[in-house]
């Protein structure tokens, strides 16, 4: 056992996991929850790892971006993977829950544990310097923690709400519509847009009006009232037939060579598209395209349905979908490592929701992460991060690391992101077929993480164990 206790601040997925993991690894961990003395807005029991809203984890099987995550936390003795999969429901291909034995069996598990005390009061105080600690207080952070945090980070660094387009996968956009252009040519051509004829505005319009929202809770609605700078894209579209078309879907300055006389390039005042959606890219490659003042309280079957109506984006899948709702979350390019240390304190970590990662397999990945760094930083030792061509690896990347990736920093704001293949790095040979891709994603992970377990293990002096379960 090692002399070094650490604080994990939130009981939540990210929290459970973290404390699991470093108590396994012999640390002692203090878990800090404040419900149910205060709860958060979402929340509705005392118990840890509450899921507040669906039970679903997301697909199950391991060529899907979800499942190869679900698969990558089982490898490494996930507490909350592997309770979810003792208290499975059926749901087709999903991993869904019962969640309430699902909470209560982590809530057992962790408060059985010899190593683990669990303390139930609400955090005021910014951890202090002298301990390690692993901050997890999800999306609804309570208010007086968000400010120390805020007054922490700075300014900027800290977010309450978020207003997200959608993401999607560039390779399911029609190239033959759309075309590559800037505003007046200014610069690269480093947006792709999606050229609209009046009827095909006046028919999305009509639906998006029509479409059906998300049910906000009272507190999101409060929030959202401070949000009149980022209306969401049905709004602006109530407030008038041409509203989008001088906002977001405004088509002058932009040109694709191959209309010829069709439209009038010298002219372009008169003779151009009646509106032109504009993809921005969230990656260098643009295997992840960002739909430009997106940001929507639509249901997300909607907007599947609506948005396939842009001309180019009839096959659109999607990374994410658009989202407004209470969030907090950091900036964290700016402020973490790899490791999910803050690059200012090394004995400080955040993990989860927090971090910007989005979904319930997500938030453990991070927990996962922050409890085995927390730990070798207890025992002494360096700590470590998943690989690249993991899915863990590649989202940990991602938001830390998101600045120095991005084709366009000035305009892409850090926003939350799910697992995702878009996230990984491109295979040595290109491999058109998607499921064979997918697979192949799949098999580079296991290598990966085998070689990476092999290296864990020595920091730990365990003997290592092969990531069997793929
Ligand atoms: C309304 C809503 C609906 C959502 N629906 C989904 C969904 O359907 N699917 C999905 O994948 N994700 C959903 N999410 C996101 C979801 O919250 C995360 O995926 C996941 O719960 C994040 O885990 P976490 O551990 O980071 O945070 P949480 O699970 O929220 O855990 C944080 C914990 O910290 C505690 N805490 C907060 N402040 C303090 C403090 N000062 N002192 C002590 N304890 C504190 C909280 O009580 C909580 O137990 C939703 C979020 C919200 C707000």
């Amino acid at each position: 056992m090692v002399d070094k206790e650490v604080r994990v601040i939130g009981a939540g997925l990210a929290g459970s996991e973290a404390a699991w993991q470093l108590a396994n690894s012999g640390v002692r961990v203090k878990l800090v929850e404040m419900r149910p003395l205060k709860s958060t807005p979402a929340h509705h029991t005392c118990e840890f790892g509450e899921l507040v809203c669906s039970n679903s984890f997301g697909a199950l099987s391991p060529d899907r971006a979800a499942g190869l995550l679900q698969q990558e936390l089982r490898a490494f003795n996930s507490l909350i993977i592997n309770t979810a999969d003792k208290f499975a429901v059926p749901a087709g291909g999903a991993l869904a829950v019962d969640r309430s034995k699902f909470s209560c069996a982590l809530t057992e598990t962790l408060s059985n544990h010899p190593l683990i005390e669990i303390k139930r009061f609400e955090q005021l105080d910014f951890p202090s310097k002298e301990n390690i600690t692993i901050i997890a207080t999800g999306p609804l952070t309570s208010d007086e923690l968000s400010y120390k945090i805020k007054d922490f980070t700075g300014i900027n660094a800290c977010h309450f709400f978020d207003a997200a387009s959608p993401i999607i996968y560039g390779d399911t956009i029609n190239q033959e519509i759309v075309f590559k252009a800037s505003r007046y040519d200014k610069g690269d051509p480093a947006y792709l847009n999606c050229p609209m004829g009046k009827n095909d505005y006046i028919q999305f319009r009509n639906e998006l009006i029509e479409g059906e929202q998300a049910n906000l809770k009272d507190f999101e609605k409060e929030s959202a009232n401070f949000f009149e700078a980022c209306l969401p894209i049905e709004e602006i579209a109530r407030r008038g037939v041409d509203t989008m078309r001088f906002g977001p879907l405004k088509s002058i300055g932009l040109w694709d060579p191959k209309w010829g006389d069709l439209y009038d390039k010298e002219n372009r005042l008169k003779k151009r598209p009646h509106a032109i959606v504009q993809l921005r890219k969230e990656d260098l490659e643009g295997k992840l395209l960002n739909m430009v003042g997106f940001q929507t309280n639509l249901k997300w079957s909607e907007q599947k349905r609506i948005f396939r109506m842009i001309p180019g984006l009839e096959n659109a899948e999607f990374v994410r979908f658009g989202v407004m709702h209470r969030n907090t979350f950091l900036e964290s390019p700016k402020l973490l490592l790899p490791t999910l240390q803050f690059m200012k304190r090394e004995n400080l970590f955040a993990a989860g929701q927090i971090t910007g990662t989005e979904g319930y397999a997500a938030a453990a990945a991070g927990g996962l992460l922050a409890g085995i760094n927390a730990s070798l930083l207890a025992k002494g030792k360096k700590t470590v991060s998943f690989p690249s061509e993991s899915m863990i690896g590649s989202l940990m990347n991602f938001i830390s690391n998101r600045n120095k990736i991005m084709s366009n920093q000035k305009k892409n704001k850090f926003q939350p992101m799910p697992a995702s293949f878009g996230l990984v790095p491109e295979l040595n040979k290109r491999i058109k077929d998607k499921r064979l891709r997918y697979k192949a994603y799949q098999e580079r992970s296991k290598e990966a993480l085998n070689v990476f377990k092999r290296k864990l293990d020595s920091c730990f002096e365990k003997d290592h164990i092969l990531v069997e379960i793929y």
